[in-house]
């Protein structure tokens, strides 16, 4: 790896070692590919990224996406990465086979999706949006649909977005007024405004097809009446591609992720013109627009951790040459000994052992959701039903906690460097603006919270719940099978009991029809519910740690590696795991301060 942003060892530790990646090929859908063929797949990511993508991160960033003369044009790598990730199959890479796909299991997806991420998180936005509109269109478009689209999209040629939001309609889509007039030729015309479109136009590929959101005429009032479109940018007629009535009106200056252009667009201004073709049925398109959601959310969450990676090496290799001070234990007996690395202060190591902890902590959790998803396609009946739940019981706390995380993590990472991380002369200050996205788009962490205790948390009358209490339960039953690991078992049960005391607290107010009082501290309960899955995970990997030094006899960069797992793994134990306790106080505190609280006191 050229520069280093991520940690190829650990990928292949939590591919192979804790999720058994290659178990999942033994199944029909995915017996095509092998551990060798995961590992190829996972080589040919890290040079696309090593050559093509991590080369012009900082550019991107100080060229940025640029509208002019009604054009707006990005930086021409980008062309370049499309056509890699296209010719390596890893656009359509979860996609079946059947509609052009590579169908690999979203777990190797999410791999390649985080050396991506940690190489330049801004250009993975332009496939990964492409790969969830098309997966859109496969799931629920027609065969004429998916005859015109995919090829072209999957090869990189056309460019895919997702076009939800409009200026009185974010986080709440039931407000959405794009309209959908039938005619008698197959197509829609669509009018409306649609705003933070991101990659929603620009100058690398020939063509962007909007998966759009809008309510035909008559349509039910609120999120029943919304139907999804496919809008292309340009239309084809005779074979040719043709003015489809979608017009960009500007760009948005954004703080971070400056190469990938955010568009305000226009469709139907100019000559009422624009043509929709519907995707699937009427008034069901927010039940299909919540596929590319939530994948869209896992691959915010991973956004978060692959972003929050590349600021932890950066970091550790700046720690590890900068002097500065001396040790606390020498420090005033010899004025004249020299200064030592800043690695080895207390507080510089507690916050590279936090950022570590947080990197891989959320990778682990994400690719877990990913390994859901593939059992999910891969089992049938009640198994099925039961990974499904834990995907979407999971998939909130999976956006959440790595983006909300991460950010701390990408500012502890900045710290390192003192006044440099400041400073352009070193990517942090990049990298920090860059992340502070990924906690409001694809649903803002007030809403993901919402979503898992509102939602998730009470769906089928707590069965998904109890589902992820028993996921976490046979954690706990293995890790005590291991007497160094008892007492972390036993800590993450106590944790477990606190956050399901907190739980029937909270769903007693629901009981008796005080939704805002249920609610109101929502954001609370998910960043509690954030550390302990973590820790889940970090048991996790703390087990396959520790049997691989009973068993496998590592030595030298394996047996560090080993050894490394169980540390962090005791760190986050430690320093992140009794923050839980002050949230619990709160979140069983009688005493409201928000619901019902008259605005004068915001004065
Ligand atoms: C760079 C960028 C790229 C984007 N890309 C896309 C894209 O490709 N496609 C697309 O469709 N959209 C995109 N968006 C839009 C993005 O998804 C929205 O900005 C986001 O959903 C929030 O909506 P909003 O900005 O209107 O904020 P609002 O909805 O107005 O929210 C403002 C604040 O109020 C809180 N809030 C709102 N409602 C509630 C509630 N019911 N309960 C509690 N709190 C609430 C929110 O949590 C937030 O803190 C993008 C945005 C940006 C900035």
């Amino acid at each position: 790896m050229a520069k280093q942003y991520l940690s190829v060892r650990n990928l292949k530790f939590l591919l192979h070692e804790v999720f058994k990646t290659e178990e999942l090929t033994k199944h029909p859908r995915y017996e095509h590919i092998d551990k060798e063929a995961i590992d190829m797949i996972v080589d040919s990511a890290l040079q696309i990224g090593d050559n093509i993508a991590h080369p012009v991160a900082a550019e991107m960033d100080r060229k940025p996406a640029d509208f002019r003369d009604g054009k707006v044009y990005v930086h021409p790598q980008v062309k370049k990465y499309i056509s890699a990730m296209a010719e390596a199959g890893l656009i359509g890479s979860s996609a079946s086979l059947e509609v052009g796909g590579s169908q690999l299991p979203e777990i190797v997806t999410t791999a390649q999706g985080f050396i991506m991420g940690a190489a330049n998180n801004g250009i993975t936005t332009f496939t990964g949006l492409t790969a969830g509109a098309a997966g859109l269109i496969a799931s629920f478009g027609s065969q004429e649909l998916r005859d015109k689209y995919l090829e072209k999209m999957y090869g990189g040629q056309w460019q895919g977005t997702m076009c939800l939001t409009e200026p009185q309609a974010g986080s709440s889509l039931h407000y959405i007024t794009s309209s959908a007039t039938p005619t008698n030729e197959g197509y829609y015309k669509i009018r409306g405004q649609k705003i933070y479109i991101s990659a929603g136009d620009h100058d690398q590929t020939e063509n962007v097809i909007h998966l759009y959101l809008a309510k035909i005429d008559g349509a039910p009032a609120g999120t029943r009446g919304i139907s999804l479109f496919v809008v292309p940018q340009k239309r084809e007629e005779n074979g040719q591609l043709v003015d489809n009535d979608v017009t960009t009106i500007g760009i948005y200056h954004k703080m971070g992720q400056k190469g990938t252009p955010a568009i305000h667009l226009q469709t139907g201004a100019k000559n009422d013109n624009c043509r929709g073709w519907l995707v699937g049925e009427p008034h069901k398109g927010l039940t299909y627009m919540f596929q590319m959601m939530n994948e869209a959310r896992l691959g915010v969450g991973l956004t978060g951790a692959s972003i929050a990676s590349a600021a932890y090496y950066e970091a550790l290799e700046y720690a590890n040459e900068r002097p500065q001070g001396q040790t606390l234990s020498i420090k005033g007996q010899d004025p004249n000994a020299p200064q030592t690395l800043i690695i080895n202060h207390p507080d510089v190591k507690r916050m590279l052992l936090f950022q570590k902890a947080v990197v891989e902590g959320s990778l682990s959790l994400i690719m877990q959701c990913a390994l859901y998803g593939d059992l999910a396609h891969t089992t049938e009946g009640e198994d099925k039903e039961r990974y499904e739940l834990l995907l979407d019981m999971l998939t909130p706390v999976a956006k959440t906690y790595p983006t909300e995380m991460g950010i701390q993590s990408v500012s502890s990472s900045l710290q390192c460097f003192g006044g440099g991380g400041f400073c352009e002369d070193f990517p942090l200050e990049k990298l920090y603006r860059d992340i502070r996205i990924t906690t409001i788009y694809e649903g803002t962490t007030g809403i993901q919270s919402l979503a898992l205790l509102g939602r998730n948390v009470t769906m089928k009358n707590g069965k998904a719940a109890m589902a992820y209490f028993q996921e976490v339960s046979k954690t706990i039953a293995e890790a005590k099978t291991y007497d160094p690991l008892k007492k972390y078992a036993e800590t993450l049960e106590t944790e477990m009991q606190r956050l399901q005391n907190v739980t029937q607290h909270l769903v007693g107010f629901a009981m008796k029809g005080e939704v805002e009082r249920f609610l109101s501290d929502a954001t609370l309960y998910m960043e509690m519910f954030g550390i302990s899955a973590i820790a889940w995970q970090w048991l996790r990997q703390g087990i396959i740690a520790h049997q691989a030094l009973l068993t496998k006899n590592p030595q030298g960069d394996e047996l560090s590696f080993y050894e490394s797992k169980i540390h962090t793994m005791k760190f986050f134990f430690a320093y992140e795991i009794p923050k839980t306790q002050g949230l619990a106080t709160r979140l069983l505190d009688a005493e409201v301060l928000t619901v019902g609280v008259e605005k004068a006191v915001f004065v």
